[in-house]
C-alpha cells in the first residue's frame, strides 16, 4: 500500500480542486463513494433552507411567489445548470423527478413523429427509463417499446418505424459513456429523435448538449449535482424543437398564462411548457444553493480529477488485490469511462455492508455488482487509496461472510 499512498499523495499535490472539499459536509471519518447516488451537503445549504423557511416562506408568505422569484426558479435554477451541460440560457426547466420528465419528453418526442409507433430502448437501461417507455406506450394504441440488447449493431435498429430512440449517456452500472455525437448523427439520418438520460453525466462527465445538436434530455439532480435527497430533476429541449412541442402534462404552471384563469390551455413560451403544478420551492432553493459553488469549478478540470481518480482506483484495486476473483465491469479506457467504478463479486452485497461498517460508503446494485462512485469535487486521492486499503481488509479478512452483513436492507 506504501507506494499507492505515495502515488496518491503526487495526486493530491497536484489537484486543483483540493480546495472545494471544504466546501461540503463531510460526516466524520466517512469515505464517501456514493456521490453517484445522492450527493454530500454543501454547507451553506443548510443555512439557505433556514433562510427559505424564516424568511420567505413563514414572513412573506404568498408575496414571495414574486417578491424571493419561487414563480420563476425552474428556469432561474435550470440557468445555472445550462453551463454543465453545455446548454443556453432559458432551455432548461427543473422540476418534479427524472421519471416524470422522461414521460413529458417521451411523450412530446412521440407527438412530433406521427405515424412512427416504436420507442427504441435499451433493455439494461436504468429500470425507469425502460418502466416509463412501457407506461407511456402501453397507454396508446399500437405503440411499442423495442429493446437494444448488448451487441446490438444500434444502426441497424434505426429505421423509419422509430420515433425516438431513449438512452443513457453514462450507464448506471457499467459507466459506460455512449458517443453522443455519433448516435445523434445515425437517428437523425432516419429521422429518429433521441433522448438522453444524463442522471450520472452532469457534474462528472462532459457534455455539450446543443454543439451536439441532441433532442431532448433529462437528468438527475441529487446525484454529482449535491442537490439533495428529492431534488427536482431538469429537462432540456434543444430550441429548435422547443416551441413545437406538446406534452401531455400540461399543468396551468406550464400556461402562457397561468393567471388568466382561461380555460383552454396555451403552453408557454419555450421549455417552460414543461412545467406541470407548482414547483417545488423548498427543494428547488435548496438545489439553487447547491449550485451556486459550481461557478467557480472549472470543468475540464473536473472531467479530468474525475477519469484520474478512475484509474487510480482501478490501478490500485487491482494491485492490492489481485488473488481476488473481481471483474471490472466498467471500461479501462477512461475516455469511455464516467466517474464511477463497478466490479462484479459473488460476494459483493456482503462486501459493500463490511466497507460501510468501516465508514467506506460505496453501493451494491444486484445481482452481483459493486458499484464505488468518484466525486471529483470532494473527494481526495488519498481518501480513495484509505478506502482501497479497507476493501483489501474485507477481501482478506472474509467479513463479507459475518451473518449481520447479509441480510438484505430495503434500499441498496
Ligand atoms: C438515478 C437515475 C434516475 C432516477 O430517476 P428519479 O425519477 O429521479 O428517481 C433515472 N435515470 C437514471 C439513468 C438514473 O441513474
Amino acid at each position: 500500500m506504501n507506494k499507492i499512498f505515495q502515488r496518491a499523495k503526487d495526486h493530491d499535490n497536484r489537484d486543483a480542486l483540493a480546495g472545494f472539499k471544504e466546501l461540503f459536509h463531510v460526516p466524520e471519518g466517512v469515505i464517501y463513494l456514493d456521490g453517484n447516488s445522492l450527493g454530500l451537503m454543501p454547507k451553506t445549504c443548510s443555512e439557505r433552507v433556514r433562510d427559505v423557511a424564516q424568511n420567505e416562506w413563514s414572513e412573506g408568505l404568498i408575496r414571495s411567489w414574486s417578491e424571493a422569484g419561487w414563480f420563476h426558479l425552474p428556469i432561474t435554477v435550470g440557468n445555472r445548470i445550462a453551463p454543465i451541460v453545455g446548454a443556453g440560457e432559458n432551455e432548461i426547466a427543473v422540476g418534479d423527478s427524472t421519471s416524470v420528465n422522461l414521460f413529458k419528453c417521451l411523450a412530446a418526442a412521440l407527438k412530433l413523429r406521427p405515424g412512427r409507433k416504436v420507442i427504441l430502448s435499451e433493455a439494461d437501461n436504468f429500470p425507469t427509463d425502460h418502466y416509463i417507455a412501457n407506461g407511456l406506450a402501453g397507454m396508446i394504441d399500437g405503440y411499442e417499446v423495442c429493446d437494444l440488447n448488448p451487441g446490438d449493431d444500434l444502426a441497424e435498429k434505426l429505421d423509419e418505424s422509430v420515433a425516438v430512440l431513449i438512452l443513457s449517456h453514462v450507464h448506471y452500472k457499467s459507466c459506460r459513456i455512449r458517443d453522443i455525437p455519433m448516435i445523434n448523427k445515425a437517428a437523425h439520418k432516419k429521422g429518429v429523435l433521441v433522448l438522453w438520460d444524463l442522471s450520472h453525466t452532469s457534474g462528472a462527465v462532459e457534455i455539450n448538449l446543443k454543439a451536439d445538436d441532441c433532442d431532448f434530455a433529462v437528468g438527475c439532480t441529487y446525484k454529482y449535482l449535491n442537490g439533495g435527497p428529492g431534488a427536482p430533476a431538469f429537462a432540456w429541449i434543444n430550441p429548435r424543437l422547443q416551441d413545437q412541442i406538446d406534452q401531455p402534462l400540461s399543468g396551468w404552471m406550464g400556461h402562457l398564462d397561468p393567471f388568466a384563469f382561461t380555460p383552454g390551455y396555451r403552453p408557454a413560451e419555450g421549455v417552460r411548457r414543461l412545467v406541470c403544478g407548482t414547483p417545488q420551492v423548498l427543494s428547488l432553493s435548496t438545489l439553487d444553493e447547491a449550485l451556486r459553488l459550481w461557478e467557480k469549478v472549472d470543468r475540464n478540470t473536473l472531467f479530468a480529477k474525475s477519469r484520474a481518480m478512475t484509474s487510480f482506483f482501478i490501478g490500485a484495486v487491482e494491485e492490492v488485490c489481485a488473488d481476488q476473483p473481481l471483474t471490472l465491469i466498467s471500461p479501462r479506457d477512461p475516455a469511455i469511462r464516467g466517474s464511477h467504478v463497478s466490479f462484479d463479486y459473488d460476494n459483493g452485497y456482503g462486501t459493500m455492508r463490511a466497507l460501510a461498517e468501516r465508514r467506506v460508503i460505496g453501493d451494491f446494485r444486484a445481482p452481483r455488482t459493486m458499484r464505488f462512485g468518484f466525486a471529483p469535487l470532494y473527494l481526495s486521492f488519498e481518501d480513495v487509496a484509505r478506502a482501497v486499503e479497507h476493501l483489501k481488509h474485507v477481501l482478506d479478512g472474509q467479513e463479507w461472510q459475518r451473518a449481520e452483513f447479509n441480510i438484505r436492507g430495503e434500499v441498496t
